[in-house]
């Protein structure tokens, strides 16, 4: 990924999963040890991590509403 950087400076961003390390590059989602990274990196969710991260989250969400006390600091 190539970002804008202020007047003619140009920033390569690389995007790689905070989960399972695949970097985003031209052909999808590779394992980061598949790809010469150059430039800064910046760590997010690839598309299979984020769906299972949004269960997990969906699944913390419904105990709360069974558990609301659980939300209250001790
Ligand atoms: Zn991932």
């Amino acid at each position: 990924m190539l970002c804008s950087y202020g007047m003619g400076n140009a920033l390569i961003l690389n995007v790689e999963c905070c989960i399972c390390h695949k970097v985003h590059g031209e052909h999808g989602w590779v394992h980061r040890d598949r790809v010469a990274i150059s430039g800064r990196v910046s760590h997010g969710y690839c598309p299979s991590c984020y769906r299972k991260a949004l269960v997990d989250l969906e699944k913390d969400f419904s105990l709360f509403r069974l558990r609301p006390e659980l939300l209250t600091e001790a």
